[in-house]
């Protein structure tokens, strides 16, 4: 008989503990205590095994955020390395780097600090944990729990279930965890809040969100200290003119280095690498400067919600709220959304108050979300950047034209919304695009500058259970060895920064669709970018994926 499935029940279940979900947690006990309701029970669910192993930034923190959430964050033991002492931005040819003689005002980081995110929310979910919240990880949410068109909670992923969907002997059911209130904080893409908008059209009217991958490394370089607290943020080499994205450099404590690519996911070469750009991007004299007689110590890579205000999905619904960047809430002009994360967080937790206190928790009452964000900071500061990735759609001149006139009309620029298409759409096929560079040819990883994806993957730490349900559902697999191999050439090997994707060829000479599923870093690069839309990434058993430290 298989074990009976466990329900539990909490006032406030969190799905995500990044900082959007653990903001929620912290200002909600807060207020709650304040009010009287001490009693009120939240829980936050976590699919990475520890809190942190699945987060991942850049990051130079606007403190913003954190400053309305705990003024005192620094003297409570925050995670800091380095305030920005200098910003240097530069374009990039091959060999060269031009300097920009004057920082534009969204890249000026005077006043913000460089943090490791990961680093952060460990922090910050101890002090979550000591006000008396139960944060569950090593779960993840397998589906939302729906009565009468209301979110009552979550059910959990089952564990121990083999590679055939068939029961093993440590077999367990998913936890259904019920609540008065779900807050989806997963992050960009995450599988919950793409079910929840599908189904409840939460982004009808709204323009499609558009994403850019995210491909860091961390390294250890001996004296690099001396220039802590340097930024560095670049545009050009290794990206085409029409590809959108930039490379940046930060110098952290202890002698370590961040350093990343960020390539739009609205690109046209169906065999555009942003692992393979990332590597060329460290070849460059600027960059290798930065990292030369260092060691690499950590990967990884995530999606970036980049579509801005008119591409957030409504925020709220019957039993619950969307926030951080789930909800698409980034500057990305400033490529920063850690601060509203946090902002948004606190918003949610105001809201769910209110919605407590009135024991009304319809979608009507939910909406009291989405009037406190648009009347808060958050809007002002995305209103004026409304239109500043869809600027770049023509490419990077044209992009820098618009964001210029954008800045000095509020954001607006050539009209009030720009119009905006899923950046998959934008992938031509093969015959119609010059391939950038020929994908059957040896690329040279010297294992010191630059590493092969399996020698990245490795450094994140990534692993998964092997005898499980593979978590990268292709929905028609036979399209792969057929049409997509003719159309677009199995852009899947390319996208994907993990070396999970690769076609194969059988004994019969058929070619098939090899899935290393337990490669993944759950970046959902494949889920945004596959062009025919049939890759579905669901979470995989609990506890599986990146183990991500100090990134
Ligand atoms: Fe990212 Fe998909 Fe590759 Fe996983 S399989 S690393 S989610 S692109």
């Amino acid at each position: 008989m298989s074990p009976e499935r466990e329900i539990i029940e909490f006032d406030v279940l969190v799905v995500g503990a990044g900082p959007a979900g653990l903001a929620v947690a912290y200002h909600l006990r807060q207020l709650l205590d304040r009010s009287g309701r001490k009693d009120a029970s939240i829980a936050v669910l976590e699919k990475g095994k520890e809190i942190g192993a699945h987060i991942i930034s850049g990051a130079v923190f606007d403190p913003r955020g954190i400053d309305e959430l705990m003024p005192d964050w620094l003297t409570k033991g925050a995670p800091v390395e380095s305030k920005v002492e200098e910003d240097h931005v530069y374009y990039l040819t091959r060999k060269w780097k031009l300097g920009l003689p004057i920082i534009p005002p969204p890249l000026r980081n005077a006043g913000n600090y460089i943090i490791s995110l990961n680093k952060f929310v460990l922090w910050l979910a101890e002090l979550v944990e000591d006000s008396d919240v139960d944060i569950f990880a090593g779960f993840s949410g397998a589906g939302l729990l729906i009565e009468n068109g209301q979110v009552v909670g979550v059910r959990t992923g089952d564990k121990g279930v083999d590679r055939q969907g068939q029961a093993k002997g440590n077999y367990e059911p998913g936890i259904d965890i019920r609540a008065k209130l779900t807050v989806l904080a997963e992050g960009a893409r995450g599988s919950l809040t793409k079910q929840l908008v599908e189904r409840f059209g939460l982004d009808v009217g709204r323009n499609p969100q558009v994403y850019s991958v995210g491909i860091k490394e961390v390294w250890e370089v001996p004296g690099s200290d001396e220039h802590r607290g340097r930024v560095v943020h670049t545009m050009g080499f290794p990206l085409a003119s029409k590809e959108f994205g930039g490379g940046f450099i930060y110098n952290m404590d202890r002698d370590q280095v961040s350093l990343g690519l960020v390539v739009g996911l609205d690109y046209q070469d169906p065999l555009l690498d942003p692992h393979r750009k990332f590597q060329q991007f460290k070849e460059h004299p600027l960059v290798r400067s930065a990292i030369e007689g260092g060691r690499l110590v950590a990967y990884g890579a995530k999606a970036i919600p980049e579509g801005g205000y008119w591409a957030m999905p409504q925020c709220y619904f019957a039993g619950g709220m969307i926030v951080g960047d789930s909800g698409g809430l980034l500057n990305s002009m400033r490529l920063k959304g850690i601060h509203l994360a946090l902002k948004s967080g606190m918003l949610a937790a105001e809201a769910a108050l209110e919605a407590m206190r009135s024991n009304d928790y319809s979608a009507s009452r939910m909406q009291r979300f989405e009037v406190l964000v648009k009347d808060s900071w958050i809007k002002d500061e995305l209103w004026k950047v409304r239109n500043f990735h869809q600027g770049f759609n023509k490419g990077l001149w044209r992009g820098l034209l618009h964001a210029g006139l954008q800045m000095l009309t509020r954001g607006r620029g050539l009209s009030n919304r720009y119009a905006s298409e899923p950046g998959h759409k934008r992938m031509c096929m093969r015959p119609e695009f010059p391939a950038s560079y020929d994908p059957n040819s040896e690329v040279k990883f010297d294992q010191m500058l630059t590493f092969d994806k399996l020698t990245d993957v490795y450094n994140s730490g990534t692993a998964h259970e092997e005898d499980q349900p593979v978590h990268l559902v292709v929905l028609e697999p036979d399209l792969c060895h057929t049409r997509c191999t003719e159309e677009y050439g199995n852009p899947c090997q390319y996208f994907c920064p993990a070396a999970v994707y690769s076609m194969e060829t059988n004994e019969d000479g058929q070619s098939r669709l090899a899935i290393a599923a337990s490669n993944c870093v759950h970046c959902k690069t494949c889920d945004i970018m596959d062009p025919y839309q049939i890759i579905n990434w669901i979470p995989p058993e609990g506890g599986g994926g990146p183990d991500y430290k100090g990134l």
